[in-house]
C-alpha cells in the first residue's frame, strides 16, 4: 500500500496527502476454485492529517480477487473507524435526496453555514419525493408525519426546522455550535433511515424468512 494515502480529513475536512503513523496488516488465506489460492487482508491504518494534526483510524478490506490498483482500493472499500461520524448509507437514497445529503457531508467541516443549507434542501429534496410540494418545510413535514410516512414520534418537528431555518438566515453572525450541528445530522440521518434505508431493510429480512420458511417446507415435504 502506498504510505502517502490521499484521504479526507473528517477533522478539518481537507483532502490531501495523509502520512501513515502506524499500520496493522491480517492476511487470512483461503482454497479457491481452480487451485488458485485467495488472499484477505484487513488492514488497520492510523493516518495523520498534515493541515490540522487530528488523526483517523482507517480500515481496509482487500482481496487479490480484486482487480483493481490501490487508489482504487482505499477510494471504494475503506472506511473511517475513528473518528466515529454518524452518516446514512447513501447508496439506498434516491438521487436528488443522495445528492443534497453528500454535499452536506462534503461541507460539514467546512462551512457551518452551507452545512446546514444543504441538510434543509435534503429535507426538501424528501418532501418532494413523498409528494409533499406545498408550503414550507415544517408544513410539508407535517403533512409526511400526518400521511404516516414519518413516524409520531418525531416530535415538534416543526418547531426543530424553524430553528434549523433561523440557525442557517444568521448563520453568518451565529458562531455555530458543533453539538448543534450535530444534532440536526441526526435529526436528518433518522428521518432518511425512516423514510427510506427501514422499509429496505424490512424487505430484505421479509426475504430472508420466506426463502427459509420455503426450504424448511420443501424439507417437510420431501420427509412426507
Ligand atoms: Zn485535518
Amino acid at each position: 500500500m502506498a504510505e502517502n494515502i490521499i484521504l479526507t480529513c473528517p477533522h478539518c475536512g481537507n483532502k490531501t496527502p495523509m502520512k501513515l503513523l502506524n499500520k496493522f496488516e491480517k492476511v487470512t488465506k483461503y482454497p479457491l476454485k481452480y487451485g488458485e489460492g485467495a488472499h484477505f487482508k484487513d488492514i488497520f491504518e492510523v493516518f495523520e492529517c498534515p493541515v490540522c494534526k487530528g488523526f483517523q483510524l482507517y480500515y481496509t478490506h482487500w482481496d487479490t480477487t480484486f482487480y483493481v490498483n490501490n487508489d482504487d482500493i482505499y477510494k471504494h472499500y475503506g472506511r473511517v473507524l475513528f473518528p466515529i461520524t454518524e452518516k446514512v448509507f447513501v447508496f439506498r437514497l434516491p438521487s436528488n435526496v443522495r445528492s443534497a445529503y453528500e454535499s452536506a457531508l462534503k461541507v460539514k467541516n467546512i462551512d457551518d453555514t452551507v452545512c446546514v443549507i444543504a441538510l434543509r434542501r435534503t429535507l426538501e429534496m424528501v418532501c418532494k419525493d413523498k409528494g409533499a410540494v406545498k408550503g414550507q418545510l415544517h408544513q410539508k413535514l407535517n403533512q409526511l408525519q400526518q400521511q404516516g410516512i414519518l413516524p409520531p414520534l418525531m416530535g415538534d418537528i416543526s418547531r426543530v426546522i424553524k430553528d434549523f431555518g433561523n440557525m442557517a438566515a444568521h448563520g453568518d453572525q451565529v458562531n455555530f455550535n458543533k453539538t448543534m450541528l450535530d444534532s440536526m445530522f441526526r435529526f436528518t440521518n433518522k428521518i432518511l433511515e425512516y423514510v427510506y434505508i427501514l422499509p429496505k431493510q424490512m424487505e430484505d429480512v421479509r426475504q430472508e424468512l420466506e426463502s427459509l420458511s420455503e426450504e424448511t417446507d420443501s424439507q417437510s415435504n420431501s420427509k412426507e
